[in-house]
Parts: structure tokens; C-alpha cells; sequence
């Protein structure tokens, strides 16, 4: 049988690496999204020295000029992409009140949460149309979470960063726009909560580890048809929006 082909983004480091080594490990072509060169030969070796194939590929999600020419090199080396996952991401200002944090700084992590992940998908929609059920995974968060961070009484209400947690509530509503458009293609597009996980993201202060935090993305990776599809997803159960 071929193998299924999978592109992460932010594939270098933390939960990205993590999802591509497991991915990897269940026998699918990975390819690394990377916006740095060296962090991501460093994450292929890495990799390889598990026995893991994988490809690097320069692409930062801000940067529209490497995600054609990324689109362009999966397109003459394979033709088709079967699992998009949008998993980059910057958290900006933390603990800043609405009322203080600038927009420079918001417009920068939309940038990348985003528009970033707009982008991403805009530019590979071609390769997951030409292969059989593709799935696009948006890699969101709790903190996206209206129903959660709304709740006084819930964790999350108490963090204090608009820019990034409206930025995953503005990334599941892309979610479900893409997913709506791309139903006739029998193309899954769902959202993820990976959950706090311990990584450079949050200096390493999150009670999951990376390997329980790609669990859940590769478990939506494996759904089968697009049966699941416009979804928020935590460790395998619907999250609420
Ligand atoms: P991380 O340790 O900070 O890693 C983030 C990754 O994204 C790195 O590989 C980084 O590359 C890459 N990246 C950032 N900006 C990029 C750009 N413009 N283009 C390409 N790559 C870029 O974060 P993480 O904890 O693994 O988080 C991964 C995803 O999970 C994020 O979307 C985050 O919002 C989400 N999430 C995390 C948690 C958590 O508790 N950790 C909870 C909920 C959701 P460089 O190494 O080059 O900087």
C-alpha cells in the first residue's frame, strides 16, 4: 500500500516534532515544516537516528514566498499530501491586561496563529484535493475555548492573553469555514487542544507531556472518511468552542 504522507508545521521542536515522530513511527511519509534550516537537518537527524525517514522543508508560516516554493517541492516529489497539520504558533505577551497589551504584539501572534494558518492551507489545498481523504488538523487551544474561558470557576479564565487565546478562538472558526468548504472534496479540516503541555511555549511549566499532546493530533489524523470533520477535539472527546 503507499504510504500516507503527513506535513506539520513547526515541526522542529516540542509538540510538532513529537507528532512527526509518532506519525513517522505509524509508517507515514513526514515532511518537517521549518522556518530555520538548522533546527530542522537537527529535527530530521534526530529523527533518522530512531530509524525515522523524514524531509525537511523551509517554510514559515508568515512568509507566503516559502510556502509556494514548500508547495511546489512536495508537488514534484510526491503529487499529493494526505494530512496537513497547522501546528506553528507564538503565544505573545502573557499576563497582560486587554487593556495593556499592544497591538503590535497581537498583530504579531495573529500573523502567525492565523494568518499563518490560512496561509498554509490556502497554499496546500491543490495536494490534499489530489489525494484520497485528506485531513487538514488546526492545532488550536483550550484557551480558544469561549465556553472555558468564560467560565470564572474554569483554569483558563485566568489567563490573562487576549492576543493568543482569541487567536485559537479566531483559528476554530477557520476551522469550520474550511471544513464547510472542503466536505465535497471529502477533505476533514478539525481543531485540537493539545492540552498545557510542557514545552519551550510555556517554559516548560505545562502538566502533559509532548507525547500525550501529539496523541491527540495523531488520533484525528487516523479518523477515518470525513464523517468527523468541522470538530474540537481534546485527547480524542469534543472539547467545547
Ligand atoms: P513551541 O515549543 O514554542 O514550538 C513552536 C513551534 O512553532 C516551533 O517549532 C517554532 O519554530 C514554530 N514556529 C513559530 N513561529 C513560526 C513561523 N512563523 N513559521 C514556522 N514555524 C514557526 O510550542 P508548542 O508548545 O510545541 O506549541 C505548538 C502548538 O500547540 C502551538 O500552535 C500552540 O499554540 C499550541 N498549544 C500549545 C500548548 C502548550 O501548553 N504547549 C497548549 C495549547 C496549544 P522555531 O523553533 O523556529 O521557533
Amino acid at each position: 500500500m503507499e504510504k500516507r504522507s503527513a506535513l506539520i508545521t513547526g515541526a522542529n521542536k516540542s509538540i510538532g516534532f513529537e507528532t512527526a515522530r509518532q506519525l513517522g513511527l505509524r509508517g507515514y511519509k513526514v515532511w518537517l515544516g521549518c522556518r530555520d534550516e538548522q533546527r530542522g537537518r537537527a529535527a530530521m537527524e534526530k529523527l533518522a537516528a530512531e530509524g525515522i525517514e523524514s524531509c525537511f522543508i523551509v517554510m514559515d508560516v508568515t512568509d507566503a514566498g516559502t510556502l509556494q516554493e514548500a508547495a511546489q517541492q512536495v508537488l514534484k516529489e510526491e503529487g499529493k499530501l494526505d494530512v496537513l497539520i497547522n501546528n506553528a504558533g507564538i503565544s505573545g505577551d502573557q499576563q497582560v491586561a486587554p487593556s495593556e497589551q499592544s497591538i503590535d504584539d497581537i498583530i504579531e501572534v495573529y500573523n502567525t496563529n492565523v494568518f499563518g494558518a490560512i496561509r498554509v492551507t490556502q497554499h496546500f489545498i491543490p495536494l490534499l484535493r489530489a489525494a484520497s481523504g485528506a485531513k487538514i488538523i488546526m492545532v488550536s487551544s483550550g484557551l480558544g475555548s469561549l465556553e472555558w474561558v468564560s467560565d470564572l470557576n474554569h483554569p483558563y479564565s485566568k489567563i490573562q492573553a487576549m492576543g493568543y487565546t482569541s487567536s485559537k478562538t479566531a483559528l476554530n472558526a477557520i476551522t469550520v469555514a474550511f471544513a464547510k468548504e472542503l466536505i465535497d472534496d471529502n477533505i476533514s479540516v478539525n481543531a485540537v487542544d493539545p492540552g498545557y503541555t510542557a514545552t519551550d511555549f510555556n517554559g516548560h511549566t505545562g502538566y502533559r507531556t509532548v507525547s500525550e499532546a501529539a496523541a491527540g493530533i495523531v488520533w484525528l489524523a487516523e479518523r477515518e472518511g470525513s464523517e468527523t470533520t468541522a470538530g474540537f477535539f481534546f485527547d480524542g472527546s469534543r472539547a467545547p468552542w
